[in-house]
Parts: C-alpha cells; sequence; structure tokens
C-alpha cells in the first residue's frame, strides 16, 4: 500500500470477503445471509460494500432508513433490501425502489395496508417485527390476533418474514435472558403462521448471535459487525480482520517548552520539553473529543502517541516527545492493530460508535 499522504479509511475488501466466508461457514447450508450495510457499511461505504457483498453472493441486504435503501438501489443493488425502521412519510418512495418494511407496530401496518391499498399493489414483501425483551420497537405477543386480521384481510401484502433481535446476544452472563427471547420468538412466530397459509422466514439472530446460538439460526441470520472484522469477544476476534484501517498524516512538528499550553482553552499546560505532531483530523471526522486529554492515541512508525489536549474540530495534536518522526509521516489511527474496538474502549465506548462516526468528509479509497 502507499504511504498515505491525507486523511484515508481504507477498506480492505479481501478481509471483507474472508469474514463473509468465516461467518457463513457457522450456518448450515440452507440458512439465508442477510448483510446489514446500515450507517453507511457501518462507516465504510454502503454502497461500494453492497455490490461487493452482492457478488460475493449474500442473500438479503438490510439498512435502517429508507433513504439508505434508496441509495443501494441507485448504485445497482438488485438483491431484496430490508428496511429496519421505516416511518410512514416515506412509504411512497419505498414502494417505488422495492425496499421492503420491517412493521412494529399496530399504527404503521395499518398505514402501510392503506397505502398498497390505494395503490392497488398484490403481494408486497413485508416483515413483521416482534418485541421480545429488547424493548426498543417490535409488536408483542397480544398483537398476534390484530396482525393476522390486518394481513389476512388483503392481498395487497405478504409477510415475507418475522423477526425479533436479541439485547444482548454478545453477552454470556445473560444467556437465560437470550435463550428466553429466543424461545418467545418462536412461540410467536408459530402462532402468527399457524393461521397462514404460507411459511414466512424467521431470523432473530445478530453477528454475535450468529457466533454464540447457533439454534437460534432459523432460515435467516443478519450480521453486521461480524462482516467489518468484530466479534465482541478476543476469542471470536481471531477469526475476522477489521476491514477499515484510518490512517492520517503528520502536518506539523512543534517544539513546546515547560509551561507552554497546547490547543483550545489550553487544555495541555507543558511539564517540560515536548515534542507534538499536528494531525489532520478532528471531531468533525470523527475522532470525538472524548478522546482528548491522553484518552486517545495514535500509531506513529510502530509507536504510540498520545492525543494532547483537546480534540480540535479539524486537527488533534499528538506527544511525539520519544518517537523519531518527520512532518509527511503515516500515522496510523486504528485498523488491525490497534483495532477500533481498543481505541474505542479507552474512551468507554465500542467499536460501533467508533466506526460508524467516521464522517462522510474522510476520504474512503479500497484495497482488493
Ligand atoms: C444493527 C442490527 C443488526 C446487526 O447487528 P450486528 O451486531 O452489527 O451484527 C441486526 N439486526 C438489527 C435489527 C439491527 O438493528
Amino acid at each position: 500500500m502507499p504511504k498515505a499522504q491525507e486523511t484515508v479509511l481504507e477498506i480492505n475488501l479481501k478481509a471483507l470477503q474472508q469474514n463473509f466466508e468465516h461467518l457463513k461457514s457457522k450456518l448450515l447450508p440452507n440458512t439465508k445471509f442477510l448483510a446489514v450495510v446500515k450507517a453507511f457499511a457501518y462507516g465504510s461505504e454502503a454502497c461500494k460494500i453492497g455490490n461487493f457483498l452482492q457478488d460475493l453472493g449474500v442473500d438479503y441486504f438490510a439498512v435502517a432508513y429508507i433513504s439508505e435503501g434508496i441509495a443501494l438501489r441507485k448504485s445497482g443493488v438488485s438483491l431484496p433490501i430490508l428496511v429496519l425502521h421505516p416511518q410512514k412519510v416515506n412509504f411512497k418512495s419505498l414502494i417505488e425502489h422495492e425496499l421492503e418494511p420491517s412493521l412494529y407496530n399496530r399504527k404503521i401496518i395499518k398505514e402501510f395496508i392503506d397505502l398498497t391499498t390505494k395503490e392497488k399493489i398484490t403481494d408486497f414483501p413485508i416483515h413483521i417485527k416482534f418485541n421480545t425483551g429488547l424493548n426498543r420497537l417490535g409488536f408483542s405477543k397480544s398483537d398476534v390476533g390484530f396482525i393476522l386480521e390486518q394481513v389476512k384481510n388483503t392481498k395487497t401484502v405478504k409477510v415475507a418474514s418475522v423477526l425479533s433481535h436479541l439485547a444482548a446476544s454478545e453477552d454470556l452472563n445473560e444467556k437465560s435472558f437470550t435463550l428466553n427471547q429466543i424461545e418467545t420468538f418462536k412461540q410467536i412466530a408459530d402462532s402468527l403462521t399457524a393461521d397462514l397459509d404460507y411459511n414466512p422466514m424467521r431470523h432473530i439472530c445478530n453477528t454475535s448471535g450468529i457466533l454464540n446460538y447457533p439454534e437460534a439460526h432459523f432460515n435467516m441470520v443478519r450480521s453486521g459487525i461480524g462482516l467489518y472484522g468484530f466479534g465482541n469477544s478476543e476469542k471470536e476476534n481471531q477469526f475476522l480482520t477489521p476491514v477499515s484501517t484510518l490512517k492520517t498524516v503528520i502536518s506539523q512538528i512543534h517544539h513546546i517548552e515547560k509551561g507552554e499550553s497546547v490547543g483550545y482553552n489550553r487544555g495541555y499546560i507543558s511539564e517540560g520539553i515536548l515534542k507534538t505532531a499536528t494531525l489532520p483530523i478532528g471531531h468533525a471526522d470523527g475522532i470525538g473529543r472524548q478522546y482528548g486529554n491522553g484518552v486517545g492515541f495514535v500509531t506513529i512508525n510502530g509507536k504510540r502517541a498520545h492525543i494532547i489536549g483537546n480534540v480540535c474540530m479539524d486537527m488533534i495534536m499528538v506527544n511525539i516527545t520519544n518517537i523519531d518522526c518527520k512532518e509527511g509521516d503515516e500515522v496510523i489511527v486504528f485498523g488491525t492493530n490497534p483495532s477500533a474496538e481498543t481505541l474505542a474502549a479507552n474512551a468507554n465506548t465500542i467499536s460501533y460508535e467508533l466506526i460508524t462516526s467516521i464522517s462522510q468528509r474522510v476520504k474512503r479509497s479500497y484495497i482488493k
């Protein structure tokens, strides 16, 4: 790889392929694989990644919002796309782009069927989402009768799948809670399908569900973070490779005397002689202020350089007092080592937040 000459997020498509193959190897041959590409494919780049995964043979995609699904369609994705959190205001464009809504309460299912009826559509695929313990989105068990009434009363929609979402699939201390969610899901799905003359797919597992609950794969699994290289445990991380590496460069080096300050609000006051490097990456690029004042670090020529003072909008200053480096040298923010998970843990957050925060201003480049 040529050395970075500006801030860039390098995306390793080979690693993406290997992660996909590893996750796929955990499934029975007939279990479908849904790739979650919401939030710009967790900060990498949804359209490029979507088309790459489509060619690799995933079965389904999911996004959070309708606008994300439209972007995928416009880039050439033709596989089914599940929209996890649609809103009525965009239903017309959802239908127009053949996106499939996850419907989660009485209000939204009625609104959707009203529209499909008005538009005289037949068999539009819908997905019924149940709440089994996360208490975020989803119908409850007591809604089954209502749902059946709605869908059996119309030819405009067809239930393509029944789904739920696990609250703590990565936490083995919560195993009994998770097993209870899975059991509740089974019962609900059984009671819904008992009264339908066709059999919708069932799915409940996210990445950690795939890895920890093979008995709950049902007809399809939904993987996001695993595809991007994080297994939510040291054991699983061994088999996955982070797909993206965030790189930047040294713009300027400063020699700081004892008593001088560095950065806004004099966030750091030097206790001795110090060498700092200024880097063209800041909170507007996704390195939040919580990484400032020594919490976050970057790697320069193999050595850790901690952030000094406050994170600025477009820059950070790092401590390079004991590092042999010069202006123009490449800087690694995260990648395979240290991973985004390690850096995020320093700021008491998780890989998901750090990687999805890398803003659209940062250039993306791809390695095959
Ligand atoms: C984001 C999301 C996923 C993907 O979860 P990962 O832990 O990233 O694999 C799956 N299902 C739903 C409903 C989600 O919101």
